[in-house]
C-alpha cells in the first residue's frame, strides 16, 4: 500500500537519475471479510451510504470504490468493526 500525500493522493515513483516522484488521486477501495464479519452492522450506523443489510441478513457494500468524500465515512466504519472485517487500501 502507497503512501498518502498530500490526503486523497498516492506517490507515485517516475523513476529517472533524480529519484522522482509524482502524485496521482488516489483509488480507495473497501474490503470486506465475509468470513470474518459477524453482521452486528456497527458499519451500517456509522456509514448507511456505504452499507446496508440484505433481505437475508448478510452485509452488503454499497459501493466498494467510493468517492473520497467518503473516506472519511468508510475510515469510521473500519473503526467501529468489533472484528477487524473490514479494511481500506489503495489501488
Ligand atoms: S461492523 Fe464489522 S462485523 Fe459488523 S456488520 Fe460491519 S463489517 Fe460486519
Amino acid at each position: 500500500m502507497w503512501p498518502r500525500f498530500p490526503d486523497g493522493f498516492k506517490r507515485l515513483k517516475t523513476g529517472g537519475a533524480d529519484g522522482g516522484f509524482t502524485y496521482i488521486p488516489s483509488t480507495m477501495r473497501i474490503v470486506h471479510d465475509k468470513e470474518v464479519c459477524a453482521n452486528h452492522g456497527q458499519c451500517v450506523g456509522a456509514a448507511p451510504e456505504l452499507f446496508k443489510f440484505a433481505d437475508d441478513g448478510s452485509l452488503i457494500v454499497i459501493d466498494p470504490n467510493p468517492p473520497e468524500e467518503l473516506r472519511e465515512a468508510a475510515q469510521d466504519a473500519v473503526d467501529v468493526c468489533p472484528v477487524l472485517a473490514l479494511a481500506i487500501v489503495e489501488d
